[in-house]
Formats: structure tokens, C-alpha cells, sequence
């Protein structure tokens, strides 16, 4: 009650902008805290919630805690895109410390084999806390200053006991970047005399927010991809320590309260076992305990979901875990009106720092019964009779090992153990080589793991999605598959995953060959293009001394290059480092099909690249294609702002890339792009974009409108019947002309889609202008309506329309989706590469 008495008092002074905050407005009274502790104001030299920590300042307070406390010890485990630290605390006893690794052991070890309940019955428990995935949800990280001081400079017998009984993963910024980028922007808006008017400039950050990475990626959804660092260091940690429960804490609207989960029953994934949700239920009482003591409001079991397990509170779930998502109403900036009343930065804080210590209320009161939920989990799967033990699953791809590269990486971030295939086989009518296909166990230790990442599902007990549906990995990747593999296929078990040097079979004074299939084969053209080399691509297959070479296959000349061939080969053989791919040196011309001479054989030219960015462009589908130039490719591109285009000179760029967005271009602007396209420019232009693309009619396509109909649908189930009409996310089949230079490098005459919109394009008359076409029956995952998939049936994804001398790429889907969706990331960069082609 004091507590709440003082709580109002500091609403009251900052309504002045009297910043009279203390720490004594977040932390218990009824102890004592250790003076030789600094505070957080003594190191970053204001209150918490003064002013929104940047993470420099985060990183000074959790190192300086860690040289004054002997509960603390302090790792960095990585960088971020920006260079920032990704720190990692540990906190428990100083015994504990003394024998963490022996802790540790103990800890994974009955997660391993069986072992008697008194063997950890005195075995702390361990708790991951995170704090602010979404950097512009701050109150988590400036929370974290506040709970990592708590537990370095308490005293009593409630905090030695805490710290005796649990060993706290401490991870005070899961963002970084993001959580820096939105403290500048807080900061550099806010007033002396706080206003609290959410009119103000402080509470609508610009283009593109600090929520993301630096890449503008949504850090919580990539908890199972891990393609990103900051997922990595993360990741790694989680599976070295198997956490009992993991916390993440998050920011919701201005005008909610505080949510915890569990969320909707129903929206829970059914591979998460029912324990699971009634453990995160009893934990939730420590909450509602927590927070009625501070007069706050709450909520839970309403909103949030718990499916898709690329989240941080989802993915414990699937791991022998309890992961707990935490929803504080957000003050975005220092203060503001709410329908709550006024909601200040302090009181956000608070109720995190609130949420952060009921937490660990619950792993100490709950210990032996979470501690045992974990061991059951792993060994009731080490106890099942499995039909046979044998089962196992194979995928492979012949002819990109590049992607098969990045596959296995995420395969042994997760600790899934893989084996080479020991000799070719056909199974379902497909055939797997040796060398270049795997086989996986389902009988392992993170077998439940495996199978959500591995299964399809398109049956679903609610028809609504917080986020996607269907994430398949080995629809993703495109990737030769199949459940019916037997351990007994198996080779050696793959230690470690390396992307490796490319080959030359011979030196040649006449050419080189290469195919376009592996994943790194247009980062090898661009080197060889950058090096001044004049290379052709290949528009029709052919074969040489008994090797086959696909559509899309790029020949260097030897001859008649601005270098010699001793240089040319010196060039190409550095080129190769780290690009996987096999180049073939041939010494004649002739071949069966086109000859190297051939028409057929065309000159490519160096991309110069332009992707607009800014206000009213989808920052996620922009930032994916930027991450896969700039980071995987070594592509630049020019990021181009669209409320700057009608004064930029674009005949610098050959491609521009339009990621989704909005008809925010001004009448000037439009023009610009218009006679930069008429002039032989290629604009490639994604999802909504091709609305407004169509309504403009330089796009000339129909889009099929779905009749919505709500029939016996009551006023309450408004929302539910609208919300199950949205495609959040799901995988389809379509099939492709392979003879299309859009389709170069893909090997078979299908392929898997990812979709999260319900732009539904019509088919052109001419089938060859359909060179990636929805099949009859296209959903292969995920929830989709009725009405939706039957319109979607048969319809266009992709449609190429040229306009002067220039031409239009429109494409339905997002195909670099998050990162992950390697199987169609092709599909851009050959729109870029082989613009001439078509
Ligand atoms: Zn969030």
C-alpha cells in the first residue's frame, strides 16, 4: 500500500515534469540493500526512468554490477549487426558460482538419461529473463537495470534463499540496436516539462521504429530460423542450459493494462503439452499476487496466443520448458494520456520489474515441480516405443550445397543430430544422393523440436493467428524430403557445418562453366562481374563430355577478357572462396544443344541496385532484402528513401526494388520512376505494391475479389469471422516454367510458396506469362479460408509486363520472408540478374 501511496505521488510530480523519481519507487522497503552496490543512477548517472537507457549505458551498469557482486558473473557472447554487445549475466549464489559448471552438467545431464528424483531434488532451478525483443517496448530493458540491482543488493533471507535455490540467465537487452535506436528517439523528443499530449512528436517515432534490428527484422520471430546474431547468441545459450522457465517481456498499446500469459486456450499449438499451459497458469498467480500488492491492472488467458514457436515465449514450450510472454501498456516515450489516466515511463517499469520478481517468486515456490515437468518431458520421450527406433528422415539437394549448408546450420543450433547419407537411395520415388542428402534420426534428444519444425498441418482447432501458421523447414529450402528414411541409411554423424571453397577442374584457355542451382551462385557472378569479367548466361540446357548443364548456366570466355588467362583464373579461383560452387574448365566450343558461341549464350552486365525504403514501405519485406543482398550476397544496393524520389537522379540504377508498400509516391516522384522504368529500368515490385501498380495501369492484371458473406455470424463473433478471412502466413505450391530465366537455378517443376496476403492475381491468357502459377490444389501448410483458397486456385504469382523499354516484375509473395524462406530467394536475384532475359 505505501508502495502504491508513493507510485501516485511520482504521477503527480512528473504531470510538472518534476522527475522526483527514486529508486525506492520500484524496490521492496522491508529490507536492506548492500551500500557497496552502486545503483544504477551512480553509474549511468540518472534515474531509471528519467530518462530511456541507451544500451551503452546498460552495458556500463550490468559490467560495473558484475565487478562489484560476487552473485554476478558477466559474458559477452556476440555482436549485433551495430557491434554491440550481447551480454549475458549469471546470477545466483556466490556457492552456487563456485560450482556452476558442475551445476550446469547436473542440470543437462538428467535431461540426458534417468536418474533418481533425489539426485536434483536440492538442484536449483534455472530462469532465463529477457527483456525488450522490441526495442521500442522499453520498459523491460530499463526494468532490467532495476532487478539486476535488486538481486545483486538485497538482503535477507528471502533473496539467499532465492538465490540459492535458482540460477538466473540474465539477458538485459535482447535488442540492442533497436532498444538504442528508440532511447535516441525518446530522448532527443523529450521535454523538460514532460507532456503527456500523444500528439507529440515524442510518442511517433519515424520510419522504421526501434521495434526491429538493424536489418528491421522482428527479433521474436526468429527464435527457431536463428539467422540473425543476436538469435544466435541466444539460441546457444538456451540450448546449453535447457532454462526451467524463460521470461520475455514486452510492450503492448498505450491503452491496455498488463497482460501475462497463458493466452487463448485454443491458440495454444497442439504439440505443446497440456502440462505446459497449466504450469504457466500456476505461475500466473504469483503475478496477480505481485501486481495487486502495487494496485496495478491485469489481465490474462485473452489475446496472445502460444503457436508459433519462432517466439520467445513459445519456443520453451516445445523444448521441455515453461516460456512466459509478459504485455506492459506502453507509455512510448516519458508519459501518456490513456484511458487509464496518465501512464508514465516509471509506472511501465515498475510493473516489469514487478512481473521480473514474481517470476522467480514462482521457480523458488514451484522449483521441484517445474524441475520435474522438464525431467518427465525428455524422459517420457526416451520411454516411448516407437514403432521403430529407426525412423529417421532424409533431405538433400544435388546441386546446392549452399543451401543445404545453411539448413544443417540451423539443424546444429538446435543440437539436432544429423548423419550423412551412406549410399545413394530412392525412396518414395525420389532419389537421394550420397554426399549431397542427410539423414535425421527422429529418435533424439530434441525430437519434439524436430517435428515442429519438420511437420505440415493444415487442420486447426481456431481459424485465427496471432502470427503465421506454417513455417515447414523443408518446404522452405525447397529441399528433397522425405519421412521414410530408416537409421540404417545412415553414414557418419556431421560434427560441424562449413561453408567450403568452390573447385576448378582444369585451367582452361578457352572457358569456364558453371550452373546456376547452388544458393551462392549469383554472389559468384557478381565478384567475377565486379572483377571486370565479361560473363554469359546460358538461356537453353546442353551437354559437354557426358555432364548436362541447366538452363541459367554462366560461361566465362577465356579469351578476348580485359585480363589474361592466367589473371582470369587467378580471379575466378579467389572468387570461389567461401561460394561452394563447381566450375568446369572446357577446351572446345562444341557441344550437344547450344554451342558456347550460341546466341543462346548472353552477355550479363553489374546490377546497380536501388531499394526504396521509408515511410509507407513494409520495413520487414525491405530489411529482408537488404539483409540478403548486403549480408549474404555482398551486393550494395543504395537504400532510397520514397519521399526523397522526385529529386533523385535514377539513371544511376539499372533494378529497383519496390518491397510492399503503400501509393505514397507524390505526382513528381511517380513520374521519375515512370520515365526511369520507360527508359529501360527494371522495377521489381512486391505485394501491395502491385495494387496501386494495377490501379496506375502500368501493370496491366485483374485481381480476383473474394464476396465476404457473414451469415449467422453474431455482433460478439465479428472479429473471429474477420480474422479467420486473413492469411497470416502459410505455405502453397505452385508450379514453374523452368525454361523461365525467373526460374533459373530451381530444379523441380513445383515449388513451395510462402504467402501472408490475400493479393489474388488472375492468370495471364498465355500460359508463358505464367511462369510461377498456383496449382489446383496448392496449400501444402498452414490456415487458409475456404473462400480464399478457392479463389487462390490456378492464379498468378508472378507476372512480368514491359513498359518502354523498361519492364515491371510483379510479384504476389514475399520470397526472402524472414530469412529463412532460402527455397525461393532465387526468384529475386535472378529478376535481377537475368532482367535482360526476359
Ligand atoms: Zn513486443
Amino acid at each position: 500500500m505505501r508502495l502504491f501511496f508513493l507510485g501516485l505521488l511520482m504521477i503527480a510530480g512528473q504531470t510538472f515534469g518534476q522527475t522526483s523519481i527514486t529508486s525506492s519507487y520500484y524496490l521492496p522497503q522491508d529490507i536492506n540493500y548492500d551500500q557497496s552496490i552502486p545503483t544504477p543512477k551512480s553509474v549511468i548517472g540518472h534515474e531509471v526512468g528519467e530518462w530511456h537507457v541507451t544500451h551503452d549505458k546498460l552495458v556500463q551498469y550490468m559490467y560495473a554490477l558484475a565487478a562489484a557482486s560476487n552473485r554476478i558473473s558477466i559474458v559477452s557472447r556476440g555482436k549485433t549487426f551495430e557491434d554491440r554487445p550481447l551480454l549475458l549475466l549469471t546470477i545466483t549464489s556466490p556457492d552456487n558460482h563456485k560450482n556452476i559448471e558442475s551445476i550446469q552438467s547436473n542440470h543437462i545431464r538428467k535431461t540426458n538419461e534417468n536418474v533418481d528424483e533425489s539426485d536434483y531434488s536440492n538442484a536449483p532451478i534455472v530462469v532465463y529473463q529477457g527483456f525488450s525483443i522490441h526495442g521500442n517496448e522499453p520498459s523491460g530493458s530499463n526494468a532490467a537495470l532495476m532487478v539486476a540491482y535488486y538481486l545483486a543488493a538485497a538482503q535477507g533471507d528471502k533473496i539467499d534463499n532465492l538465490l540459492k535455490n535458482v540460477v538466473i540467465l540474465f539477458d538485459p537487452s535482447f535488442n540492442p540496436d533497436g532498444l538504442q535506436r528508440f532511447a535516441y528517439w525518446a530522448n532527443t523528443n523529450r521535454n523538460k516539462n514532460l507532456t503527456a499530449d500523444s500528439n507529440d512528436r515524442e510518442y511517433s517515432e519515424v520510419w522504421p521504429g526501434g521495434r526491429t534490428n538493424h536489418y528491421w527484422f522482428d527479433m521474436n520471430r526468429d527464435w527457431l530460423p536463428v539467422q540473425l546474431p543476436e538469435s544466435r547468441a541466444r539460441i546457444t545459450t538456451f540450448h546449453d542450459w535447457l532454462p526451467n522457465i524463460l521470461t520475455d517481456h514486452h510492450e503492448m498499446g498505450t491503452n491496455s493494462t498488463f497482460f501475462f500469459q497463458p493466452g487463448i486456450p485454443e491458440r495454444t499449438h497442439p504439440l505443446t503439452p497440456d502440462m505446459n499451459q497449466k504450469l504457466t497458469r500456476k505461475i500466473g498467480t504469483f503475478h496477480a499476487a505481485a501486481l495487486d500488492q502495487i494496485g496495478s491492472l491485469y489481465y490474462s488467458e485473452e489475446n496472445y496466443d502460444d503457436f508459433y514457436y519462432g517466439k520467445g515465449s513459445t519456443f520453451p514450450d516445445i523444448n521441455g520448458s515453461v516460456g512466459i510472454l509478459f504485455e506492459q501498456a506502453s507509455s512510448r516515450g516519458h508519459i501518456q494520456e490513456s484511458d487509464n489516466g496518465l501512464l508514465t515511463f516509471p509506472f511501465t517499469i515498475r510493473n516489469q520489474f514487478t512481473a521480473a520478481l514474481s517470476t522467480l517468486d514462482a521457480a523458488v515456490s514451484m522449483r521441484q515441480e517445474i524441475l520435474n515437468y522438464q525431467y518427465d518431458f525428455f524422459k517420457s520421450r526416451r520411454d516411448q516405443i516407437h514403432s521403430a527406433k529407426t525412423n529417421a528422415y532424409i533431405v538433400g539437394d544435388d546441386k546446392d550445397v549452399s543451401k543445404m549448408y545453411h539448413f544443417l546450420d540451423i539443424l546444429e543450433k538446435h543440437k539436432i543430430t544429423v548423419h550423412e547419407l551412406a549410399k545413394d537411395a530412392t525412396i518414395d520415388g525420389k532419389n537421394f544422393k550420397s554426399g549431397k542428402s542427410y539423414i535425421i534420426p527422429k529418435d533424439q534428444k530434441n525430437e519434439a523440436l524436430l517435428n515442429a519444425m519438420f511437420e505440415k498441418r493444415t487442420t486447426f482447432q481456431d481459424s485465427l493467428f496471432y502470427d503465421i501458421s506454417a513455417w515447414s523447414f523443408p518446404l522452405a529450402f525447397d529441399l528433397n524430403f522425405s519421412e521414410q528414411a530408416n537409421t540404417k541409411m545412415a553414414g557418419n554423424k556431421i560434427e560441424k557445418v562449413i561453408l567450403s571453397d568452390g573447385t576448378i577442374s582444369s585451367k582452361s584457355n578457352y572457358a569456364y562453366l558453371f550452373e546456376w542451382h547452388d544458393y551462392y551462385a549469383p554472389k559468384l557472378a557478381y565478384r567475377l562481374l565486379k572483377s571486370g569479367v565479361r560473363i554469359k548466361v546460358g538461356n537453353a540446357p546442353f551437354g559437354q563430355n557426358g555432364t548436362n548443364f541447366d538452363y541459367g548456366t554462366i560461361m566465362i570466355p577465356s579469351q578476348n577478357q580485359s585480363m589474361s588467362s592466367d589473371e582470369l583464373y587467378q580471379i575466378l579461383s579467389s572468387a570461389l572462396k567461401g561460394i561452394p560452387v563447381s566450375v568446369t574448365g572446357v577446351s572446345t566450343g562444341t557441344t550437344k544443344g547450344i554451342d558456347l558461341g550460341s546466341g543462346e549464350f548472353s552477355t550479363l552486365k553489374l546490377p546497380r541496385i536501388g531499394l526504396f525504403v521509408g515511410a509507407g514501405v513494409s520495413p520487414y519485406d525491405a530489411g529482408e532484402m537488404w539483409h540478403m543482398l548486403d549480408q549474404r550476397f555482398d551486393i550494395p544496393i543504395s537504400k532510397l528513401d520514397v519521399n526523397n524520389l522526385s529529386r533523385m537522379d535514377l539513371s544511376k540504377y539499372d533494378v529497383i526494388i519496390g518491397a510492399s508498400m503503400r501509393d505514397v509516391l507524390s505526382d513528381s516522384a511517380q513520374k521519375n520512376l515512370k520515365s526511369w522504368i520507360e527508359n529501360g529500368g527494371t522495377f521489381i515490385a512486391y505485394g501491395s505494391t502491385l495494387r496501386w501498380l494495377a490501379n496506375k495501369e502500368w501493370l496491366k492484371v485483374k485481381f480476383k475479389s473474394v464476396p465476404l458473406v457473414a451469415k449467422n455470424i453474431s455482433f460478439d463473433q465479428r472479429s473471429n469471422f474477420q480474422g479467420a478471412q486473413v492469411i497470416g502466413g502459410a505455405i502453397f505450391n505452385t508450379k514453374i516454367d523452368r525454361s523461365h530465366p525467373i526460374n533459373y537455378g530451381l530444379r523441380r517443376d513445383e515449388l513451395a510458396v510462402f504467402r501472408n496476403n490475400t493479393i489474388f492475381m488472375e492468370a495471364d491468357n498465355n500460359s508463358y506469362n505464367n511462369p510461377i502459377q498456383y496449382t489446383d490444389a496448392p496449400l501444402l501448410s498452414g490456415y487458409i479460408s475456404t473462400s480464399n483458397l478457392d479463389s487462390l486456385k490456378g492464379t498468378s504469382a508472378l507476372k512480368i509486363q514491359r513498359m518502354g523499354s523498361g519492364k515491371i516484375v510483379g510479384i504476389v509473395n514475399n520470397t526472402t520472408f524472414r530469412a529463412f524462406w532460402f527455397g525461393t530467394n532465387k526468384i529475386l536475384l535472378n529478376s535481377i540478374f537475368f532482367r535482360e532475359e526476359f
